[in-house]
Formats: structure tokens, sequence, C-alpha cells
């Protein structure tokens, strides 16, 4: 008799963006005449970029001809768009990443979730409370994660690294020591970030300690800050205990398009075993290579053209961020993030909970925001909104929820 891995009956029933589109459903069934305006989830709004289109254009007839048609992708990816992240995304930094460190893939989200299956089963996990809550769960189906406590919202063998207003929602160093660290940053939910020096203190902790950091950079693009590091590798030593990924969704908006990659350092070692030749193995065997089509659309983003059109993206984005944070700030709430990342963070009024104030912003002022319990326990009492909106369905949110005041 078949036995099925019981570690996914763990998980918590439904995922929070199923519980959140449930009540707006709800809501606008019982309210069919109120215009909702949604800041919640984390998806991009803007098309692609017309250099980006134009290569996908390009690409589709190359498919077309006899002498330009691609069949499987080489698995770490194709070499023309290794070339142009190792130059781009590194090498201009003054980082050195190898083309052969890099692992072209279908986005983060796939990335953040399988990376862990590479280590193993005992490995302990810390992450950043509150945070994407892909790390955790993804562990959970492994079987690391020990049992769910509902009444705390925290699993037995998870080291949390609460992010709190003490803090300024960048984790401190863990008491107990683990064998892997998920941190991300610039950081979805709360939009903060660490500094170089910051994230330095990370890089020698994890070397010292013989952990790995699993760095999700999937926000990157929206750092403005001087002393915010773009990449972990801007860090000394962080080539023998890291592991960064990235994603093509937040920059270039391929939420749907799907390209991201990881990067996997030939230094960063288990005794003699390269953590590169694993995971090269294992998207050898269960990756099927993101589409040429798509690679050629990606390495787009990097010409001179594509450049500008995304970081106009970026502004967009931005400028909403700005129009959230300095509105809220003025009307009296407390609000964080929205300066290297598409994310604000505010306290709910008057000691409502993340779910409460949830409810209360639909119902009054037809905004949808995300409850901040969602993405750990240190989350209750804050609300995500996003800047992923039209510039002026951000403007009229900010007006409304101003009014509750
Ligand atoms: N990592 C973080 C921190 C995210 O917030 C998200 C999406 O919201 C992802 C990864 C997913 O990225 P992708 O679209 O490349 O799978």
């Amino acid at each position: 008799m078949f036995k099925i891995n019981e570690n996914y009956l763990k998980l918590p029933g439904s995922y929070l963006f199923s519980t959140i589109g449930k009540k707006v459903r709800e809501f606008s069934e019982a309210n069919p005449d109120k215009k909702i305006i949604r800041l919640g989830i984390g998806d991009v709004t803007l098309p692609l970029a017309p250099s980006v289109i134009s290569a996908l254009h390009n690409a589709v007839d190359e498919m077309a001809e006899k002498a330009s048609f691609k069949g499987y992708a080489p698995d770490l990816g194709y070499e023309f768009l290794r070339q142009a992240i190792a130059e781009h995304d590194f090498k201009a930094r003054g980082v050195t990443v190898a083309v052969d460190e890099i692992f072209v893939s279908d986005g983060a989200k796939s990335d953040s979730g399988n990376i862990q299956e590479i280590f193993d089963v005992s490995s302990k996990i810390a992450v950043c409370d509150p945070v994407y809550p892909v790390y955790v769960d993804s562990n959970v189906m492994a079987g690391r994660t020990g049992d769910y406590i509902a009444e705390t919202g925290r699993w037995t063998n998870v080291i949390y690294m609460p992010c709190t207003k003490e803090n300024n929602f960048a984790p401190e160093l863990p008491k107990e020591t683990p064998d892997l660290i998920y941190l991300c940053f610039p950081n979805n939910p709360t939009g903060s970030t660490i500094t170089k020096d910051g994230l330095q203190k990370w890089v020698d902790y994890a070397n010292e300690a013989g952990a790995v950091i699993i760095y999700d950079a999937a926000y990157e693009a929206y750092i403005s800050e001087e002393n915010v590091p773009h990449t972990i590798y801007e860090c000394e030593g962080a080539k023998t205990c890291a592991i960064e990924i990235r994603s093509y969704s937040k920059n270039a908006g391929f939420t749907g398009t799907r390209l991201g990659y990881t990067v996997v350092p030939k230094e960063l070692k288990c005794g003699d075993v390269s953590l590169n030749s694993l995971w090269a193995r294992r998207h050898g065997t269960k990756f099927n290579g993101a589409p040429y089509i798509i690679q050629a659309a990606g390495a787009a983003i990097y010409t001179e053209a594509g450049r500008r059109e995304t970081k106009e993206q970026i502004a967009y984005y931005m400028n909403n961020a700005k129009i959230i944070r300095e509105g809220l700030k003025a009307a009296g709430y407390t609000v964080s993030g929205g300066v290297n990342a598409p994310y604000i963070w505010m306290e709910t009024p008057n000691g409502m909970t993340s779910w409460e104030f949830f409810d209360y912003l639909l119902e009054k002022a037809n905004v949808v925001g995300t409850p901040g319990s969602g993405f750990g326990p240190s989350g209750e009492g804050y609300f995500r909104l996003t800047s992923f909106g039209t510039y002026e369905s951000t403007l009229e949110a900010v007006e409304r929820i101003k009014k509750l005041k």
C-alpha cells in the first residue's frame, strides 16, 4: 500500500492569498457598486518593456526557422544570458561570479523552494520573521520543521529571527546555531533592508558556524540607498557560505513570463563536495530549462534600452511607494519600508490584529492589503501595502485610508 508524504498534511489549511481572495470575492458580491482597490498582492501591473517584447518576437521568429530553431535549453541556461548576468549584475558591482556558478531557472519561487533538497533532512533552518512563506513551507514538506503550534503560529524545529520595530526589521544573529539561514533583503513583507556592514556580520557568522546563507535578492532592483548591498557577494567571504537567488519578476515584469537564476559558488563546499556540483546534478535531472524564447527576452533586460525601460518601471512603482509611505505618515499612521522595496509595512491602528484591520480596511475604504500575520508570528499587528497598483489607484487608496483617521 502506498503512503503519502505526511509532511504535506502538517501545512496549515489555506494559503494566505486564497483566504484574501475569498474574502474579497464575498465582499464584492455583497457590494457590487463598491470600487475595490487592490494594494495586496505582490504581482506587478506594468506590461513588459518594449525591448523585451521585441526580443520575444525575434525569438519566436527564430523558432520558426530550421536554421535557428532551438530545442532543449542547456542545463545551466544559455551562455549569452549567463554572460550578461555575470557582467551586469556582478562584475559591474565589483564582484566576480563565473558563468558556471549561475543557474538560470523559471523563477525565485522554484529555486527558493527547491534549494533545500541538496541539504540533509536534519538541517536546522533559521528564517526572518516575518518573511515570504515559501522558505518555511518547502522545509515543512521536506520534514525539517517539527510540528506546527497553532497558538503561537510557530514550528517547533525552526529558529525564528524576529524582525521588529526595535531592530529596524533586520534580524539579530540567532542564539542557537542553524545549518541553513534564509535571508531576504530587501525584505518581503517589511520592505526593510540590511546595510553592507550588517550583512558582513551574517557572512562572518555563517563562515564561523559552518552554516549556509540562502540569500533571496528578488527585490534588489528597488534598492535606492548607497550603503545597501545589491548582492551578498559584495561581502568578504560570502562565496564560501552563501547561495543567492534572483528573479526577473519584480525588476522586469516577468511574473507571468517566468525567469530567474541562482548563484551557487564553486567555493561553497561541504567537506570535498561542492554545492555547485550538487545543484548542477539536481538542475540537470529535475529542471527542464527555461525556454529559449524567455531567456532571449531576459537578455534584452541587460541591453541599454532594456536597462533604461526597466529602470523607468521601477521608478513608477517607487513613486507609488512614496505616495503611500508619505501619505500615511502625514495622516499619523506608523509606516516603514518603501524606500528600497515596493512594500510598505504599517502598524495596524488602535491595536487591531492584522486580520481585523484587513476586514476594517475592506469594509470602510474598500482597499485590499495583506495581513502581516500571514508572513509569520512577528507580523501580527502589521499590514503590508504594495506599490504595484496604478498611480491613480494608489493616490485614491491613500486618500481613502487617510479618511479613516
Ligand atoms: N522571493 C520573494 C522574496 C518574493 O517575494 C517572491 C514573490 O513575491 C518571490 C521570491 C517569487 O519570485 P518569482 O516570481 O521569480 O518566482
